[in-house]
């Protein structure tokens, strides 16, 4: 039996007093039946951890480098944000992807190199309207996940998925449940023809998840919890995404 994930991705939002009164709000709603994150901006990355302290809400980044160290100006690696005790890191945000070009190799070996310092990726999948339309969504969340499924080997079970339609993140459009399962169901077969561990991985969905159609999104067989956008900056919709996946 597959725990959920909710995952608040805060994107570039916050500041000192903000992000208090959010985590305040997110801490004083526990317990969750439920495995809770939030990936905050990197500036203020170590203060969402002393403010988690001694609690079971984790924390993570949006984005990460391929590279281990160098004359990278701007980037932030893996070794950086395990010293700070960071879980999770993003990639492949389809933010990511589009406005900073960032192919699937490059994701995939994002996703190595966190692995490599005991931070779980979170990989984001996903076909933009005009793929879907296209009737294209397959092929493409086959080829995004194929990159890193290749580039991982025997390490792809520890990876999280997270299927984001690029038409429904930040515009209101749900997918369907039942578009969302089908293309979850996808990604568990291409999953489980390159990992036995298959069965036991978190695949989230994320575009527009709200408190009003959480419940029947994480109702599907193969939607392990939620990666949430515009909902996660507001505490009371994250604590009722956070309950509907207890
Ligand atoms: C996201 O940014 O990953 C996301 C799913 O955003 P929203 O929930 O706002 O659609």
């Amino acid at each position: 039996m597959r725990k959920n994930l909710i995952v608040g991705n805060w994107k570039m939002h916050g500041s000192h007093a903000a992000n208090a009164e959010l985590l305040a709000g997110i801490t004083a709603a526990r317990p969750f039946g439920c495995d809770v994150a939030v990936c905050v901006p990197f500036p203020y990355l170590s203060e969402a951890a002393v403010a988690l302290a001694g609690s079971d809400v984790r924390w993570g980044a949006q984005d990460c480098s391929a590279h281990a160290q160098g004359a990278y100006t701007g980037e932030v690696s893996v070794g950086m944000l395990s010293e700070f005790g960071c879980r999770y890191v993003i990639v492949g945000h389809s933010e990511r992807r589009q406005y900073h070009a960032e192919s699937d190799q490059l994701v995939a070996d994002k996703a190595k190199a966190a692995l490599a310092k005991g931070i779980t990726p979170i990989v984001c999948v996903g076909e933009t309207l005009a793929q879907r339309e296209a009737g294209e969504t397959e092929a493409v969340v086959k080829r995004q996940l194929s990159a890193v499924i290749h580039t991982l080997a025997h390490c792809a079970g520890e990876m999280v998925v997270a299927y984001e339609p690029v038409w429904a993140i930040g515009t209101g459009k749900v997918a369907t449940p039942e578009q969302a399962q089908a293309v979850h169901a996808l990604l568990r077969a291409q999953l489980k023809a390159a990992t036995p561990h298959a069965d036991a991985m978190q695949i989230l969905y994320g575009g527009s998840m709200k408190p009003d159609n959480a419940v029947s999104l994480l109702a599907q067989a193969d939607i392990d919890g939620g990666l949430i956008g515009g909902a996660a900056l507001k505490a009371p919709d994250f604590v009722a995404i956070c309950r509907a996946a207890g």
